[in-house]
């Protein structure tokens, strides 16, 4: 259990892709790993390890090999739906209730946000003698509350109802004497004078501890798993694996997936092209060589995945469905929104055996649309074999997600394994697996 108890505080700790990044970062310091900056030149050696960050958000990490000749890749994203607190923050009602004033980021069930403590966390930049600085806040406290409308005043609410993002989901702040206290709390907890305060990224977030539930403990119940749950497993693996000898090891974790990955460090960004022959140029390396390592690269794309849900099986497909403590879940889609292909699947159908890790198959009910994610967005800046993978969750963008206890070592010792396993590749669908 220990790994899951510490996915479930690594969560808590991370109510922002900010601080999911921040947190991230700490460990791979903490690991050895060098801290890099796109801003400056890197000397790049074997046998050492680093890490560089973009917005603050999104993190790539890689160890050198003594012979890069390949990468291996896994992908995550750092970022969950939420609310965004505006610009200008406050709204008041009736001259008696100060509320803040936010919009959706992201695609989230709006009902399971209602008559909860929240708080807000997130970036603010701050006025510094030379210029400015970003600092991360969390206010960490019961803060807020989106209260729902009595049964008695809309009875008809449990036979639907259409929420509306400006009319129903603003959080009392505060009666009237909270007015203008917004900025001023936000100024508190970055420590400077409200005047200095200059910018801000500032979402709301549940106050709700990870839990552990279930007849024999086989569920977790948190906050964020999509996707710091794979976001997490990738560390552990990046920092638990062998140290590579030949391939690169690097381990992505993107900002903005939720919101379509097109901003400058979101999977739809060059971040990982610029990282890349960054490392190679730094290591010497020629552009056929760069060339020759991408065409024996493989990438996991590693979000979470729909479980058969108990009250509506009929929501999923009849045999490609997956269960919570079932195993790895490998995604595929006919039209490619998920990266699997029969190489990419064979390759990790391959290894998940040797190594005894239990994995199972999703595929979307033929006549549902299903969601897209990192690996083929990725994949038209960085062409190479990838697989969508993730683990099987229930009640996925809600406040909190349910997931199988089980399922967190899996998703460990199979991510190990990739990153131990070396591949390369002869003639186009020939490789060779060691
Ligand atoms: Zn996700």
């Amino acid at each position: 259990m220990s790994n899951v108890n510490d996915l479930l505080s690594f969560i808590e700790k991370s109510p922002t892709a900010f601080h999911a990044c921040e947190n991230l970062c700490k460990e791979l310091e903490a690991s050895g790993r060098k801290r890099l900056s796109e801003g400056e030149k890197w000397e790049l050696r074997a046998g050492e390890g680093y890490f560089v960050t973009r917005n603050m958000s999104s993190v790539i990490a890689f160890d050198i090999p003594e012979s890069a000749d390949s990468l291996r890749i896994i992908a995550a994203h750092s970022d969950s739906p939420a609310f965004k607190i505006k610009e200008n923050a406050e709204l008041s009602v009736r001259g008696k209730y100060t509320q803040l004033n936010v919009e959706k980021y992201g695609g989230m069930l709006f009902a399971p946000w209602f008559d909860r403590p929240l708080s807000v966390a997130g970036r603010v930049l701050v006025r510094t003698e030379s210029g400015m600085e970003a600092r991360l806040i969390d206010v960490d406290r019961d803060l807020l509350v989106i209260p729902n409308v009595a049964i008695h005043m809309n009875r008809e609410v449990n036979d639907g109802f259409k929420y509306n993002a400006q009319t129903d989901m603003m959080p009392l702040f505060g009666d009237e004497t909270a007015k203008d206290g917004f900025k001023k709390l936000i100024a508190e907890e970055a420590g400077v004078p409200e005047e200095d305060l200059i910018g801000n990224d500032l979402f709301l977030y549940p106050r709700i501890k990870g839990a552990v539930v279930g007849h024999e403990g086989e569920y977790i119940l948190s906050p964020r798993l999509d996707d710091l749950e794979c976001a997490w497993s990738g560390l552990r693996a990046f920092l638990g694996a062998k140290k590579p000898v030949k391939g690169i090891n690097m381990l992505c974790v993107f900002d903005n997936e939720e919101v379509g990955s097109g901003t400058k460090q979101g999977a739809d960004s060059t971040f990982l092209y610029d990282v890349i022959r960054r490392v190679f140029l730094a290591l010497g390396s020629t552009e056929e060589e760069i060339y020759r390592a991408l065409a024996a690269s493989f990438m996991l794309s590693a979000d979470n995945a729909h479980a058969v849900h108990p009250n509506h099986p009929e929501k999923t497909d009849a045999e490609n469905c997956t269960f919570m403590n079932d195993g790895i879940v490998i995604k595929f889609n006919a039209n490619q929104r998920y990266t699997t292909d029969g190489v990419s699947a064979a390759f990790f159908h391959k290894l998940l055996k040797e190594n005894d890790i239990p994995y199972q198959h999703f595929a979307n009910r033929s006549d549902v649309a299903g969601g897209g994610t990192l690996g083929n967005i990725s994949g038209s800046h960085v062409s190479i074999n990838t697989l969508d993978i993730g683990l099987a969750q229930l009640a996925m963008h809600s406040v909190c997600e349910t997931a199988g206890a089980k399922d967190v070592d899996y998703m460990v010792n199979g991510m190990t394994a990739f990153y131990d396993t070396h591949v390369a590749v002869g003639r186009d669908g020939e490789f060779f697996i060691g």
